[in-house]
């Protein structure tokens, strides 16, 4: 049975805001994910179900490689359609924060939203969210947003209205934010969840190829490249670090999305148990950090990184030079682990 983990008040009260909401906002974080793109597509699919004006509203562009999943062309994006996302979301009876716990998260959607008063419910599975919704469903627990959401349809009734369009979208978000049911996911209720989508007749296979294991001829061989000669063990301190700097990603025509996985990698090598990814972007450095076990990396991002996120899959930026960024990351690890750096071999020489 998949238990009713959110109280019934929250709800209740869930449910009068609907009822009393014709024009609805869903918001996510920037750079959507699966899970991001998953949960708030799915929202909206089945709210426009019950009737009511819903969109969906991002800072920005869906990568690419999510463009497959049903609902991404509807998306009312802030830096392609400004005064459309302004319109939606100051004409919006009720707004959805999905997948993110701080206002900054956003971007300039923070700034629309801040200063409105109206009510804001708060979806998300991420550690210590801020004190500014009017609804909380805070689970850091749980695997994925979208998790969360299929279960606000279950308690909510709203099951029947799911169908294979907003599955699909569930499962999307189920599948990535777990690394493909790898992680995130040990409770048994997660197979129930997923057992519950598989009867909507989703295209498991098809979904599974398009999120996990699609990438461009250039995506591959960013990644390659990146292996084989930009990544730096440190086996003293468990630890991998992959830097690319934007020479190297205009080498490989770099689009968004292309290096999403690429920092889960180094994790197959037994004596990684975290790993490091740094991408330097137009305006700042982008931190990527996942580990495996109980060395939080979460930490390490908002202590160092401007960041945040879960205790296994974390992020952050860097606003510097690469190897300012470089230098930090070593006194990390100098702090982590005083007087073992120079034990190191270090770099792991290119084949
Ligand atoms: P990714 O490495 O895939 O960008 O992000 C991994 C996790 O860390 C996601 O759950 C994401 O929400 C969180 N995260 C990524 N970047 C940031 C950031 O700049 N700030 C915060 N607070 N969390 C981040
Ligand atoms: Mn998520």
């Amino acid at each position: 049975m998949i238990s009713p983990i959110i109280d019934t008040n929250t709800i209740e009260r869930l449910r009068s805001l609907i009822n009393k909401a014709q024009h609805i906002a869903i918001t996510c974080h920037k750079s959507p994910d699966g899970d991001a793109l998953g949960s708030s597509l799915a929202l909206c699919h089945v709210l426009r179900r019950l009737g009511k004006d819903a969109d969906v509203v991002t800072p920005d562009m869906a990568p690419k490689s999510l463009e497959f999943i049903p609902g991404v062309r509807d998306i009312v994006v802030f830096t392609k359609h400004e005064l459309r996302a302004r319109h939606v979301l100051n004409q919006a009876q009720l707004i959805f924060c999905l997948d993110y716990n701080a206002l900054q998260r956003i971007d300039r959607l923070g700034e629309i939203i801040e200063p409105l008063k109206t009510p804001r419910v708060l979806i998300d599975h991420h550690l210590n969210p801020e004190d500014i919704f009017n609804l909380s469903i805070s689970f850091p627990d749980a695997s994925s947003t979208c998790e969360l959401v299929f279960r606000v349809f279950m308690q909510m009734g709203l099951l029947r209205f799911m169908d294979r369009q907003a599955a699909s979208c569930l499962y999307v978000g189920l599948m990535t934010d777990t690394g493909g049911f790898a992680y995130s996911c040990d409770n048994s209720e997660f197979y129930e969840i997923l057992a519950s989508i598989m009867k909507r007749r989703i295209d498991r296979i098809s979904l599974y190829n398009l999120a996990m294991n699609t990438f461009s001829a250039d995506s591959l061989r960013l990644q390659g490249y990146a292996i084989n000669e930009k990544m730096t063990l440190y086996p003293q301190q468990g630890a991998a670090l992959i830097v690319l700097d934007k020479q190297e990603l205009e080498r490989f025509n770099y689009c968004r999305g292309d290096t999403e996985t690429l920092v889960n990698k180094p994790l197959a090598i037994p004596e990684v148990y975290w790993s490091v990814f740094m991408r330097e972007d137009a305006d700042r450095i982008k931190i990527s950090c996942r580990s495996q076990g109980d060395f939080s990396v979460s930490k390490i991002c908002s202590d160092y990184f401007n960041g945040g996120g879960h205790e296994n899959a974390a992020g952050g930026e860097f606003y510097g030079s690469l190897d300012d960024a470089v230098a930090l990351f070593h006194r990390v690890l100098n702090e982590l682990f005083p007087n073992t750096l120079d034990q190191n071999e270090q770099q792991n020489q290119p084949q």
